[in-house]
């Protein structure tokens, strides 16, 4: 017998851990995890205690699920879950969003990781710069494209692409013993590659599936984000910086590579220079390398500039040392002094936790600040308030040009009425009641509880 069970995504966006099992074959599709994971227990200056106590803490207040046969040793040998050897075979990975990879560090090194290729750069790339901190452990990393089958013990594995904020990301089409189950990962329909997405949905109906497990994080009555294409973003972010004499910050997150392209464009459109950082630099850098990715290059676009920070200690942070030892040879590469200076013919990106360039930045009162965020952590109160004292602090002009990341829930239904499984289960979604409106029988999973597969 086959059986899917939810540890994560339930009621929820985000933080995906769904196991497959199939006749011995124990797999899991995402183990990310949940946004504000901690905030209930702990803040500030409480969290969880590190090192030797591993998932001790979060056992106690079950904020993992406590499953033997998955976890390493070392993240289990303090708590009360005895360590077995890996009774899992493999974990595959949607795309490199933090709600959907980030535990794996947790997950037994003996377990290997199954992901796209150019997920697989840009998880390279995560771990170099995010100093010594692993973020996805050792694991064996296997690399897959559209067209593989992928076959794990019993089981054959489908991926094949979705257009998502973020290149790499997959649909799977899993073939059971008891017939097919489709998972969607996160995927949207007004992305520049929708062909991608339209080709899962093609491929996924022609199985006729006895279960599709579906995202819905738009799925709501109130949706506040819009279906902006990458286009409208261009347009609109084109419109407000060539009317602008001063300079343009712009916000958005750093692995969004087609929003990096655009705003590219847009800076060779408007005469600018667009100033990306240097983990974003090294990002794009590396997928250079990938034949599907046209990833512009940050150090031979004649539209880009590379941007060091001052560091306390440039020695500990090596991926921007690079670039700063090339400062004083190669005028691509800039710090704030420069961005300063030329204000009116820059586009300056940042992330959240890289405001505080802007201190040394000094941008003109009435600059613009153009957020753009297309993922994943869209609605964050606590963020966007410090956000906007940083906006005001330095009486910014803040607007917003922006495209989702998600297929809205019009387009979700219409995808799940096309793929017509037998019955739809709603993953990473805040309401799975709604899929009702889908006209596909809808079974609603609970935490941990099994779902037959038939
Ligand atoms: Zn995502």
């Amino acid at each position: 017998m086959a059986k899917i069970t939810l540890f994560g995504g339930v009621d929820r966006i985000g933080g995906n851990k769904i196991l497959l099992e199939d006749r011995g074959t124990r797999v899991f599709f995402d183990f990310g995890e949940p946004f504000h994971m901690k905030d209930d227990y702990f803040v500030d200056f409480l969290t969880p205690r590190e090192g030797r106590f591993g998932l001790r803490d979060y056992f106690h207040f079950g904020l993992m699920p406590r499953i033997e046969g998955l976890y390493g040793e070392e993240w289990v040998e303090d708590t009360d879950l005895k360590y077995r050897s890996p009774e899992f075979h493999a974990v595959f990975v949607s795309h490199m969003h933090f709600d959907h990879a980030m535990h794996l560090k947790y997950v037994d090194e003996e377990i290997p990781v199954h992901l796209g290729a150019t997920a697989d750069t840009i998880r390279q790339s995560w771990e170099k710069t995010s100093l010594g901190r692993s973020t996805c452990g050792k694991h064996e990393f296997k690399t897959f494209r559209t067209g593989y089958k992928v076959k794990v013990d019993g089981l054959e594995v489908e991926p094949i692409h979705v257009d998502h904020s973020t290149p790499g990301a997959y649909g799977f089409i899993i073939h059971t013993s008891e017939g097919c189950v489709v998972y969607t990962g996160d995927f949207r329909l007004h992305g520049p590659r929708s062909d991608m997405t339209r080709e899962f949905v093609q491929r996924a109906s022609e199985e006729r599936p006895v279960a599709m497990l579906c995202e819905g994080t738009r799925v709501t009555t109130q949706d506040p984000r819009k279906n902006m294409s990458e286009e409208g973003v261009r347009n609109e972010a084109r419109r407000l910086i060539s009317a602008s004499d001063k300079l343009a910050v712009v916000s958005f997150y750093p692995k969004a590579v087609d929003r990096m392209r655009s705003f590219r464009d847009v800076a060779r459109s408007v005469k600018r220079k667009f100033v990306v950082s240097a983990k974003v630099a090294h990002l794009l850098g590396m997928l250079q390398d990938d034949p599907n990715i046209d990833a512009p290059d940050p150090l031979r676009d004649p539209n880009m500039l590379v941007y060091v920070r001052r560091m306390a200690k440039p020695d500990r942070v090596k991926y921007e040392k690079e670039y700063l030892d090339m400062m004083s040879s190669c005028d691509r590469v800039v710090d704030s002094d420069y961005v300063r200076d030329h204000q009116r013919g820059l586009m300056f990106h940042t992330d959240f936790s890289q405001l505080t360039e802007l201190i040394d930045i000094k941008p003109a009162p009435g600059s613009l600040f153009i957020r753009s965020k297309s993922e994943p952590f869209e609605e964050d109160d606590v963020q966007e308030d410090v956000l906007q004292n940083w906006v005001n602090w330095f009486r910014l002009d803040f607007k917003n040009a922006h495209a989702s990341g998600h297929a809205s829930m019009k387009e979700v239904f219409g995808a799940v009425r096309r793929v017509a499984p037998r019955k739809v289960i709603p993953v990473h979604t805040e309401h799975p009641e709604l899929f009702d409106r889908s006209g596909v029988r809808v079974k609603r999973p609970k935490l941990g509880v099994p779902i037959e597969v038939r």
